[in-house]
């Protein structure tokens, strides 16, 4: 994996372990040198996973639809920063910049760009390794949501296990690196999307 996208939380939430586990990220992520792609906000954990590669050398890119290029505070010291026409170019956009997708806590706005990412695995569209930091098991109760969803029959299997997740940075990251993905499912054909 370069380059990875990162979806978080534009807050950054009442315990402070998410900013510090956010921020290692980020700090980690320029050890490594994998790029960062992500919303291009300075606030939030956003901004934190942002702080933790650049002051860290690494690189940082921002992809920021341009209605939101204020509200969200956009980072003004990113390695590049990419202005959007609306919020679905700039999933496309992350998506395309990407080799790896990665969550961290946050609100709607986290799993709505998540959830996408992750039907798009199910469709076959792309076979990214698909991971979540389980910071202060902030998502257990989604993972028994999603589980839940397997046992009552509205999600297979194989595609929940294709979900990685760990509390632990170094831990996640090599699971990411070790994915293998599902073959393409045969009932659906990419082109006719
Ligand atoms: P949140 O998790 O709500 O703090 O939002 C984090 C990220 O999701 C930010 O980059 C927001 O731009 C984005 N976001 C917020 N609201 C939405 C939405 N309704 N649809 C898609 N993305 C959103």
């Amino acid at each position: 994996m370069k380059s990875i996208v990162v979806f978080c939380g534009s807050s950054e939430g009442t315990n402070s372990q998410y900013a510090e586990k956010a921020y290692q990220l980020g700090e980690t992520f320029a050890n490594k040198e994998i790029q960062l792609v992500y919303g291009g906000a300075k606030i939030g954990i956003m901004g934190k996973v942002a702080e933790g590669v650049l002051s860290n050398g690494g690189k940082a890119i921002g992809v920021i639809p341009q209605f939101l290029k204020k509200k969200e505070v956009v980072h003004e010291s990113l390695t590049e920063l990419i202005v959007t026409q609306n919020m679905h170019e700039r999933k496309l956009k992350m998506h395309d910049l990407s080799d790896g997708i990665l969550m961290l806590p946050g609100g709607f706005g986290t799993l709505e760009e998540f959830f996408e990412m992750l039907t798009w695995a199910q469709l076959g569209l792309h076979q990214y390794p698909i991971g979540i930091l389980n910071i202060n098991g902030f998502y257990d109760s989604l993972l028994k949501m999603m589980g839940d969803m397997v046992d009552e029959g509205f999600v297979k299997h194989e595609h929940i296990n294709t979900i990685l997740v760990d509390d632990n940075i170094e831990k996640l990251l090599e699971k990411m690196q070790k994915y293998q993905p599902l073959p393409t499912p045969k009932w659906i054909n990419k082109e006719q999307l």
